[in-house]
């Protein structure tokens, strides 16, 4: 599939751009992201490969001469000195010279950032040697070793081939922390099997178009998504669902791009293509939300603001003081020591702390099946006080089965079933889908027409067949209807589904949705992390009370409809609790969005990746488990990366200040800075990269 390329800034994730490049914030490389296969492994870090090359061979060269200089003749050693200059100059402007132009344009733009410091501290130790070389009658006394003026262009050309070094060792860094969407976007196929009349040709995947039938042979992905038409296999849905059990498939069953044919060939019909597959959808919404904000960068985002003018703040209080106070030569001291500071410090390491945690925590969500919408949702999840959840669907298997016909008048079993059918096929709801298996198991075929389809959420179905209106839903909703319903309310443990036709009361179904075989473990577990289980339905009673028991759940409200449900969770709100709700997503929609947090059970349609703010791809509630450890992992993993950053800076700063000196007289030289600083910011992404090592 064809993406559109894009790059973004890993330091400010909003910042995104169609062509490479540098941000216009922080003048970190772009990262490209929803490229296609081939341009995935990133040019950005061969090209600096190559700088580090040219810059280090220079640098070598630099240096050697310097050596040489202090034991020639002086004549020599003026040649010498000249050919550094114009060496570290050579190095500054072609391999080294992204550093100043990033640089100059935070200048221009008044953005300041980590390239404004480099530049910075690396432009006054080549100016300051260029001028000691051409005009040394200038400086003072205080700037001079033995009255000579010292010259660092070996220190230029190693700083400036450290920096280099660090972007290098940065950009390979970083591009692990994309590996899940890498993944995803490589999981689709460039060719299809096309069948036109019994004839096979291999096409381009882009070239598919609904309806068209595709044929896929077992060791093949599917190339987009659709249903079966013939055959029976196994596919492995890992890289949608996360779940490793391979899914069996037979006719009418759908299958979904990217995933993997295991057992025998399969013929299905294309029903989304290009961007609207589920897989295009996932790589989307994981896309999405790595650009989105976590609320704990907002306040780093604060701290950033004042970062940059504090460090050049304390760089001109280095030379006041060493001026003042330090020993001879004072200036020159100042000097050197000023440089450190700038070139020590590290912004980077602060503003890639939260965005690249984020980044790898959303990629491994993803990997696993849980799509998380937003980064928000790691700080509320690890906040949640209370789960809410649904029954139908989401504790229970949402595979309902008709288990009782009940006529009530003169009409027979099949033509109750045929009705039913008749106005559920319109309908998304799980007791539609009990009722239509049903009707296939019987044999129906033909179904009358429906005029003026209408689905009441949580309530019932609505529709005209013939000149009849016909209503199906729970009783509530006939009585409200005007239908008089003359039976007792029954009192058995299944979901009872009352029918009518023209006003009167024709018959009713019942109907049983079975737990989930793990819903009881993660009851458990939920209520083991301090988490208040409780169950909404708009079910019965006697089915609520029944579900609840098996399920081990303390809590439950039965006989609610949709705004009710809203209600309710208000309410909780309204106790300051946190609230997440679970739930299948088609009928659930205004309570998952009135939710903290909106966790939707994937049930392998696009709907459910619409609504929630976490979608569990597989519908496995253990899913939730997972997402509240994943979150309290990924949140741990950005406090330790910004107190790595924020130690560092704190403790590095002053230490290149020279604070050590008169103690200890411990200095940092302006080599060592760069290299540090070079080290920190990789430190803090390959801190993030140990989250990848989680189950
Ligand atoms: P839950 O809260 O358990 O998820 P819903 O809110 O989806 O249940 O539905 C509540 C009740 O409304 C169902 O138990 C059923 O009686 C009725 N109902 C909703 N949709 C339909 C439908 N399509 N066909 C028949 N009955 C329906
Ligand atoms: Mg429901």
């Amino acid at each position: 599939m064809k993406y559109q390329p894009e790059y973004y800034c890993p330091m400010h994730p909003e910042i995104i751009r169609p062509t490479p490049g540098a941000c216009p914030i922080c003048g970190m490389d772009l990262e490209p992201r929803l490229m296609d296969e081939g341009s995935i492994e990133t040019k950005q870090y061969k090209n600096m490969v190559k700088k580090l090359l040219l810059s280090a061979i220079l640098t070598v060269l630099v240096i050697v001469i310097n050596f040489l200089g202090i034991r020639l003749t002086k004549n020599l050693e003026q040649l010498a000195n000249w050919t550094q200059l114009i060496l570290t100059f050579f190095i500054m402007a072609f391999p080294g010279g992204f550093v100043f132009k990033r640089g100059w344009d935070s200048l221009k733009h008044w953005q300041l950032n980590m390239f404004s410091l480099l530049s910075l501290g690396i432009a006054a130790a080549f100016i300051f040697s260029a001028l000691g070389l051409m005009i040394p009658n200038i400086f003072p006394e205080s700037m001079r070793i033995h009255g000579s003026v010292p010259l660092y262009f070996e220190t230029a050309a190693v700083i400036t081939t450290l920096v280099i070094l660090g972007q290098a060792l940065e950009l390979r860094a970083r591009s692990g922390t994309q590996n899940a969407l890498k993944s995803l976007i490589k999981g689709t196929p460039k060719k299809a099997r096309l069948l036109i009349d019994d004839r096979e040709e291999e096409v381009d995947v882009e070239t598919i178009l609904p309806g068209n039938n595709i044929k896929v042979l077992p060791g093949e992905k599917i190339p987009v998504d659709g249903t079966i038409l013939s055959g029976a296999t196994h596919i492995d849905e890992s890289m949608i669902t996360g779940e490793s059990t391979p899914a069996s498939k037979k006719i009418a069953d759908r299958v979904f791009a990217g995933t993997l044919n295991q057992e025998s060939v399969i013929v299905f019909k294309a029903e989304k293509v290009g961007q609207t597959t589920l897989l295009a959808q996932i790589i989307e919404s994981v896309a999405k939300a790595q650009a989105t904000k976590a609320p704990i960068q907002r306040i780093v985002d604060k701290v950033s603001a004042y970062f940059i003018p504090i460090v050049i703040g304390v760089a001109i209080l280095t030379i006041f003081i060493w001026s003042a106070i330090g020993p001879e030569p004072k200036l020159l001291n100042g000097l050197l020591h000023a440089m450190s500071v700038l070139l020590i410090a590290c912004p980077c390491a602060l503003g890639l702390a939260t965005p690249i945690a984020v980044m790898v925590g959303i990629g491994i969500g993803a990997r696993n099946g849980i799509l998380i919408k937003t980064a928000e949702a790691f700080e509320k999840l690890k906040g949640l006080t209370t789960v809410v959840l649904d029954k139908t669907g989401t504790l229970t298997k949402g595979k309902p089965e008709v288990l009782k016909i009940i006529p009530t008048n003169h009409l027979s079993q099949e033509s109750i079933i045929e009705i039913a059918t008749a106005l559920e096929s319109n309908s998304e709801h799980p007791i539609a889908k009990a009722i239509l298996k049903k009707a296939k198991d019987m044999g129906i075929k033909t179904l009358p027409p429906v005029k003026d389809f209408k689905a009441i959420r949580g309530e019932g179905i609505e529709g005209i067949i013939g000149n009849d209106p016909v209503l199906i839903g729970r009783r509530q909703f006939l009585e409200q209807k005007g239908v008089q319903l003359f039976d007792e309310v029954d009192s058995a443990a299944a979901t009872i589904v009352y029918i009518a036709k023209n006003k009167q009361y024709v018959g009713k179904l019942y109907i049983q949705d079975g737990l989930r075989d793990n819903a009881k473990t993660v009851v458990e577990n939920l209520k083991k992390n301090n988490i208040t289980v409780i169950m909404l339905t708009g079910d019965r009673e006697e089915v609520a009370h029944h579900i609840a028991a098996e399920a081990n759940i303390d809590r439950y409200i039965a006989q609610v409809n949709p705004i009710q449900k809203i209600g309710y969770i208000k309410e909780l709100q309204s106790e300051g609790k946190i609230v997440a709700v679970v739930g299948d997503g088609i009928n659930d929609g205004p309570s998952l969005a009135q939710a903290n947090i909106g966790i939707a059970m994937g049930t392998g349609t696009d709907l459910a990746i619409e609504s929630g703010e976490i979608t569990l791809m597989n519908g496995d509630l253990n899913g939730i488990l997972k997402a509240i450890s994943l979150s309290g992992k990924t949140l741990k993993n950005i406090y330790q990366n910004l107190f790595l950053a924020f130690a560092y800076n704190v403790i590095c700063i002053p230490l290149a200040a020279g604070v050590l000196y008169p103690l200890l007289k411990l200095s940092l030289s302006p080599m060592i800075a760069a290299l540090a600083m070079s080290l920190s910011s990789v430190s803090v992404i390959i801190n993030s990269l140990r989250l990848l090592k989680l189950k």
